[in-house]
C-alpha cells in the first residue's frame, strides 16, 4: 500500500466517522416526526429544490429561540416550510412565527422580534442583515444560513452569491453589538449556520 492509498482510507475512514456521528446526533436529539416528513415530502412533489435546512440545523435553531426567550420569530426565505415547523415548535403558546418572502412592507409587524433565521437568496443577505438589526434588541438572535458555502465565504467574492455572504460574515464578526460565530454543522462540516448574538450594551 502507497503512501497515499493509506492517506486516502484514512480520509474515507473520517467521513464515514462523520456521517455516523451526525447520523446518530440526529437520531438521539433531532428525529423527524410525521409533519417535518410529510413538509419534505410535499416539497418534493412540488418539484423544489431540496435545500433545506438539516434535522441537526433545525433543532439547532430550537435551541437558540428557546435560550433568548423568543416570542416571536421572523423567517426570511421560508421555502417549503420546514424550518418553519422547527422553528414554530419552540414557540410559547400564544408566540408567533412571521415568514416572510421578499416582502420588506411586512417588517413593521415584528418590531420586538427575538430570533430572525435567514435563509433565502445570497446576494442581498447584506441588506437582510441590516433588516434583522433593525428589528433585534439586545439578548435577540439573528442566524443566517449557507455562511460557509466549502470555504468559499472565505475566499474571493466569485459570485454575487458569495459576495453577499462574505460581506454578512464580515459585517457580524466586526459589529461591536454582536457576539457572533460561524458553525460548520451542514453537508459533512462544509456548510453551516451564522449566529450573532445582539449584545446587552
Ligand atoms: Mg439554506
Amino acid at each position: 500500500m502507497t503512501g497515499n492509498d493509506a492517506e486516502l482510507m484514512a480520509l474515507q475512514q473520517a467521513a464515514k466517522t462523520r456521517h455516523e456521528i451526525e447520523a446518530a446526533i440526529t437520531s438521539m436529539f433531532a428525529a423527524e416526526d410525521e409533519g417535518l416528513r410529510a413538509a419534505l415530502e410535499t416539497a418534493k412533489q412540488a418539484g423544489l429544490p431540496q435545500i433545506q435546512i438539516s434535522p441537526i440545523q433545525g433543532k439547532f435553531l430550537q435551541l437558540l429561540a428557546t435560550m433568548c426567550n423568543a416570542h416571536k420569530i421572523l423567517e426570511i426565505g421560508a421555502l417549503a416550510g420546514y424550518s418553519g415547523i422547527w422553528l414554530a415548535r419552540a414557540l410559547p403558546p400564544g408566540g408567533r412565527l412571521i415568514t416572510l418572502e421578499l416582502n420588506p412592507d411586512h417588517a413593521n409587524v415584528v418590531q420586538h422580534s427575538f430570533l430572525v433565521f435567514i435563509d433565502a437568496d445570497k446576494p442581498p443577505y447584506p441588506q437582510y442583515l441590516d433588516w434583522a438589526l433593525r428589528l433585534t434588541r439586545p439578548g435577540s438572535i439573528i442566524v443566517a444560513d449557507n455562511c460557509i458555502r466549502s470555504g468559499k465565504a472565505f475566499g474571493p467574492a466569485e459570485n454575487a452569491d458569495i459576495a453577499g455572504i462574505i460581506e454578512l460574515n464580515k459585517r457580524i464578526a466586526s459589529d461591536p453589538h454582536l457576539v457572533s460565530l460561524v458553525l460548520a454543522m451542514d453537508d459533512d462540516y462544509t456548510d453551516g449556520f451564522a449566529v450573532a448574538v445582539v449584545k446587552h450594551q
